[in-house]
């Protein structure tokens, strides 16, 4: 069983002026609830189970330092603990509801770059092509593609181009956000966006980046994995649901690798990547318990079900 959880933060060395706060049943402090909650559950767990000589399966933990900005570097490493892996138990938070998260969505920035050809605006500006006015026909293309009705986004979000208001613009490069629930849908979106075509005569469009995460959704054996999770929270008094969530995280990478995966174990509480992050000790003691009755649980649990 692998233990999985990240230490980095979104947060820069020094923006809070008060890095620990206990105000009534609410701590407050720079990744408290994303997730050095959940990483002092993974200690506590392994104390537990140390002091506790209960059998339990053979359990990995990997703490990434990069999950925040996209487990470039850390990816590899998931990959390969995915192939040892019977189950994945990720520790970020539970949400602020207090549900853990039995789906995600997949995530993804592409990145296309536009060149056209350079031309004196105010000389001959027919002999050029305006890669800003290609970049305009793209953007409303990709908009297009947006489809809330299945929870797929396309975010065309960053635009850069040309270079001085008297020369018609060389390149210009769209940076987009895509995030999906499902595999069909991120290949909708993967097709359509490699195969942009340019709309100018002349006009060069190039596509870069990718998927960083895809979708994670329940299969028949993460399905078995919230049934136990939904009975150990039961035998310690929680009454536990699973939903799926819209943000993406490294949940996401091992179980597109095969491993039954479920996310959210961590501690409830609200407010990440936001100056009110905080998690709630009230039940901080039963989602620990929890972790342990399910942890134990999962002796004989196997990646095929
Ligand atoms: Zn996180």
């Amino acid at each position: 069983v692998l233990l999985l959880g990240h230490v980095d933060t979104v947060w820069p060395v020094g923006s809070w002026s008060e890095p620990w706060r206990r105000q009534d049943d609410r701590v407050s402090g720079p990744g408290v609830y994303d997730m050095k909650g959940g990483v002092l559950f993974i200690v506590w767990l392994l104390d537990a189970l140390q002091a506790g000589g209960v059998p339990h399966p053979t359990l990995e933990v990997l703490l990434t330092p990069d999950e925040e900005a996209g487990s470039v570097a850390s990816r590899p490493h998931l990959v390969e603990a995915s192939g040892r892996a019977d189950a994945a138990l990720v520790l970020e938070p539970a949400t602020p509801q207090g549900d853990i998260k039995s789906g995600r969505r997949g995530a993804g920035e592409f990145v296309i770059r536009i060149r056209g050809r350079a031309a004196h605006q105010g000389v001959d500006p027919q002999a050029g092509v305006n890669a800003v006015a290609e970049a305009a026909h793209q953007v409303l293309h990709l908009l297009e593609l947006d489809d809330p009705v299945h929870g797929t986004t396309v975010g065309p979000n960053v635009l850069r181009g040309g270079t001085a208001c008297n020369v018609v613009a060389e390149s210009a490069e769209i940076r987009v956000d895509v995030r999906t629930w499902d595999l069909a849908e991120m290949e909708r979106i993967d097709r359509a966006v490699r195969g942009l075509e340019p709309h100018l005569p002349g006009a060069r469009v190039e596509v870069g980046g990718g998927w960083n995460r895809p979708p994670m959704s329940e299969t028949g054996a993460s399905a078995e994995l919230v049934r136990l999770t939904v009975d150990a929270a039961a035998r310690v008094g929680l009454a536990l649901r699973a939903v799926s969530w819209p943000g993406a995280s490294d949940a996401n990478i091992v179980a597109a690798h095969g491993v039954p995966a479920l996310d959210g174990l961590g501690p409830a509480g609200d407010g990440a990547h936001q100056p009110r992050e905080h998690v709630l000790t009230g039940d901080l003691d039963r989602r620990m318990a929890m972790l342990y009755e399910l942890v134990t649980s999962l002796r004989e649990f196997s990646r095929s079900g």
